[in-house]
């Protein structure tokens, strides 16, 4: 099997279909649960909320390159802000091997303004650059990265992320597993009061990260699945802005050309080259040739399996209940 359609198969077979009451028993034959990659009663359907239940709250979208959430969570990101987050943007590296620019130092600056560009089209107020060295940052230090997420999340306090799975299988690229790692464990420790105290001195506070949204290329223990119907045009939008790297961007305007040139069109690419940008994004890189270009199954089937018009899926973590309040209410005895 190639590794793509293994991909598909356990993303939607393992974890969303096994999960999915509505999933005609047809569909749930061995090969397509291939792994436990979902525990019984944990999947949740996120649906949009109605007013800003996320007032006041911080979001930190967190991602290796200028193209890794717009493809993989701009819809989630567009939601939250839109129910009431503020948030940021940090990039992990400086995107130096990625996309178009006639020397080095053009690619750097095209993608940095392609960043800013995301960060505004999500509705994130900062962008914080952390400008490591693309593919390299397996040679990084993962303390001194550790270091400034805590200091980042503890001088936003920053509520939830959103990040590579840490605990995704098959990633092949260091950029995403060495930052989805790293981002795991700055979440508890910035609420730790004996790491960096210095920052402590300094006026910060403590402030662990209580909520996580993980996405992932490959197989992931999927409990969440986010309703993206009504952010599905900002997730374009997200997209269309990153003209120098990845599958979207101007690639719509790109393929009415080539088949122009072969005196075809596709119809639903429109007549000018901006319908066939947004629609190229949302129809064939979000939908029909989402496993070919992003090597993710389409948002669109994702959400068909859950009677959503849209969706992302993750493994989300949230704070851990605690039952010892409600112990004591019942069981406490006067001294
Ligand atoms: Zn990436």
């Amino acid at each position: 099997m190639k590794r793509r359609e293994f991909f598909e198969k356990t993303l939607l077979g393992g974890a969303v279909v096994r999960a999915g009451s509505s999933i005609p028993a047809a569909a749930q034959d061995a090969d397509s649960r291939p792994a436990e990659m979902f525990r019984e009663g944990e999947r949740v359907i996120e649906r949009p909320m109605a007013g800003r239940p996320h007032a006041g709250k911080v979001l930190a979208a967190i991602q290796p390159h200028s193209d890794d959430i717009p493809l993989f969570a701009g819809g989630t990101v567009a939601k939250l802000v839109s129910e009431g987050y503020s948030g940021c943007l940090v990039r992990m590296t400086n995107d130096e091997k990625a996309g178009r620019g006639a020397t080095t130092g053009e690619v750097v600056l095209n993608n940095e303004r392609d960043n800013d560009a995301v960060a505004k089209a999500l509705g994130l107020a900062r962008v914080f650059n952390f400008n490591y060295r693309n593919h390299r940052m397996d040679n990084e230090s993962r303390q001194e990265i550790r270091g400034r997420l805590i200091h980042l999340f503890r001088l936003l306090q920053v509520d939830t992320v959103i990040c590579y799975d840490p605990w995704g299988h098959y990633e092949e690229n260091p950029d995403h597993y060495v930052t989805a790692q790293v981002v795991e464990s700055a979440c508890w420790m910035a609420g730790s009061t004996r790491d960096y105290v210095e920052h402590l001195e300094a006026g910060l506070k403590p402030h662990a990260v209580r909520e996580k949204y993980y996405f992932a290329r490959g197989p992931q223990l999927v409990n969440r699945i986010v309703d993206i119907s009504g952010s599905i045009d900002r997730k374009v939008d997200a997209n269309r802005v990153n003209v120098t790297q990845g599958p979207a961007g101007e690639n719509g305007a790109r393929l009415r050309e080539r088949l122009a040139s072969q005196k075809q069109r596709l119809p639903i690419l429109g007549n000018d080259d901006e319908t066939a940008n947004r629609q190229y994004i949302k129809h064939i890189v979000l939908d029909v040739d989402s496993i070919g270009l992003r090597g993710v199954p389409s948002d669109r089937e994702l959400g068909q399996r859950y009677g959503l018009e849209w969706a992302e899926a993750f493994h989300y973590v949230g704070p851990a209940a605690t039952r010892l309040d409600q112990f004591i209410a019942k069981n406490a005895v006067p001294l």
